[in-house]
């Protein structure tokens, strides 16, 4: 109750002309209604608001399409972009007769593999630090025609644009393919819009530590603090909107694709994870990089059901052309302290406090709240089960001698294959009803649409290999 008079008390501090009410469609979007101050008060934070949900894609039929979105009064936050003064708050989604959980609104899957990580015994509080990197572009055309595609896109810092009226753009300082991490200006040109990205996410409330050029060409990174799930996958919903709209404020274009560009480095977004019991960190101890049993579990956990995982951790057709060998991007199934090659890392970490399990494969086009509370739901698995993850591999994965790599499992190659993968192996996303079937039926549907549109359109790059054929 008191979130809600904080609420209703900062509408008027800041007089508030307008409430953006928002919530996240099951791709990953975030979607938004925008009310008169006049519409909200306290009841409106209790009771919620009804909204016609036939139209987003994956939620319901045109005949039975009437859904309340409940605000969340804890996560309100003043809007940095628009000319009107507007408080945003996000919403979960219920069922308007029964008032229970909508199953296939994905923050309130995340609520729920919040409540079932308490319900298991297993832990009281998880805490979620991902690392989403983007790309800045100056210029993209793509054009989708004829069931063809083509495309170009132009940055001033990129080496790879072979467009010679650009050869001298940027004074001439550019970074090189792999070369951006991290010389100072004129080589790091965007230094001043990320300052104005991590600044406007401070002025909203949200945790925020530095901010840096990435490895590849016009490739970037802001440091989120790390915090509860939901709350996080909120904060990712933030942190893209801010990114986009800044870069969009300054004639430039943020995009959080994981390879837009072939024969550089794409773009992660890494997830570190821990699970505390009764205010202590459950992933310190005493084994391999001072992990304890349970984290190894954990990691078994997420090894185990990876290429079921990636359907939702890597759910686009170009997510697997960032999951490639030698672009810092796992590919093998193993785990290791030191080499960042493989699937999960576990960081170095001085304080136990800090004991953390870094999953590498996630990638940014994920819905974070899907993403999340599938993670939690593997490595719960793998605890519950005792899997154990096997010996670490400490080598570069990279460079391993074809026979030792073959004996190491792979993540999916295609999203095509993640699907199947997930349509096998999902009896660990089911329990306590924190993901329905009825959900994952309807989230695969949305996928098997983007599959088929990806494998049914000629590529560029099939025109350089077979037009003279
Ligand atoms: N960009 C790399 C990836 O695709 C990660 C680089 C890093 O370790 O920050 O995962
Ligand atoms: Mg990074
Ligand atoms: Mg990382």
């Amino acid at each position: 109750m008191s979130k809600i008079k904080d609420a209703v008390k900062l509408m008027k501090d800041e007089e508030v002309e307008y409430v953006d009410v928002r919530f996240t469609d099951p791709r990953g979007k975030l979607q938004h209604v925008t009310l008169i101050n006049t519409e909200v008060d306290e009841d409106f934070f209790e009771d919620g608001f009804m909204f016609d949900g036939s139209s987003i894609a994956g939620w319901k039929s045109i005949d039975q399409s009437d859904m309340k979105l409940i605000p969340d009064a804890g996560s309100v936050y003043i809007d940095p972009f628009y000319a009107e003064k507007t408080m945003c708050v996000h919403c979960t989604v219920v069922e308007p007769d029964t008032g229970e959980a909508y199953d296939r609104d994905p923050r309130g899957t995340a609520e729920k593999a919040e409540a079932y990580l308490i319900a298991s015994g297993i832990g009281d509080q998880s805490f979620w630090g991902p690392e989403a990197e983007f790309f800045l572009f100056d210029d993209v055309r793509y054009s989708v025609e004829m069931n063809k595609v083509s495309f170009e896109v132009d940055a001033i810092d990129a080496s790879w644009n072979t467009d010679t009226s650009y050869e001298m753009g940027n004074m001439g300082h550019r970074p090189g393919v792999k070369g951006g991490y991290f010389p100072v200006n004129p080589i790091d040109e965007a230094q001043d819009l990320r300052s104005e990205m991590l600044s406007t996410m401070k002025r909203m409330g949200m945790k925020v530590d530095k901010h840096h050029h990435e490895v590849a060409s016009c490739q970037h990174e802001l440091g989120l603090i790390f915090g509860s799930l939901t709350h996080q996958a909120d904060e990712i919903q933030k942190y893209k909107y801010v990114i986009h709209n800044v870069a969009h404020a300054y004639g430039k274009s943020a995009t959080f694709m994981p390879k837009p560009i072939s024969g550089d480095n794409g773009t992660g977004m890494h997830v570190n994870m821990s699970i505390w019991k009764d205010g202590k960190p459950l992933f310190a101890g005493d084994k391999y990089a001072d992990l304890s049993q349970e984290a190894l579990y954990f990691i078994g956990g997420i090894l185990k059901h990876a290429k079921a995982l990636n359907a939702i951790t890597n759910p686009s057709t170009n997510s697997y052309k960032r999951l490639i060998p030698g672009f810092e991007a796992p590919v093998l199934r193993a785990y290791s302290a030191r080499n960042r090659s493989g699937c999960v890392r576990i960081p170095w970490a001085e304080n136990p406090k800090a004991k953390r399990v870094e999953a590498r494969f996630p990638d940014p086009s994920a819905n974070p709240y899907l993403c999340f509370a599938a993670l939690l739901m593997a490595g719960l698995d793998g605890i519950k089960n005792k899997i154990d993850p096997g010996p670490s591999s400490d080598k570069d994965l990279y460079d391993l001698p074809p026979e030792e790599l073959a004996a190491i499992p792979t993540v999916c190659g295609s999203l095509r294959e993640a699907l199947e993968s997930l349509e096998a192996d999902h009896e660990f996303l089911l329990a306590g009803d924190v993901f329905t079937k009825g959900q994952l039926e309807g989230y695969l549907g949305l996928k098997w649409e983007e599959v088929y549109a990806y494998e049914h359109c000629p590529h560029p790059m099939e025109y350089k290999l077979y037009y003279s054929c």
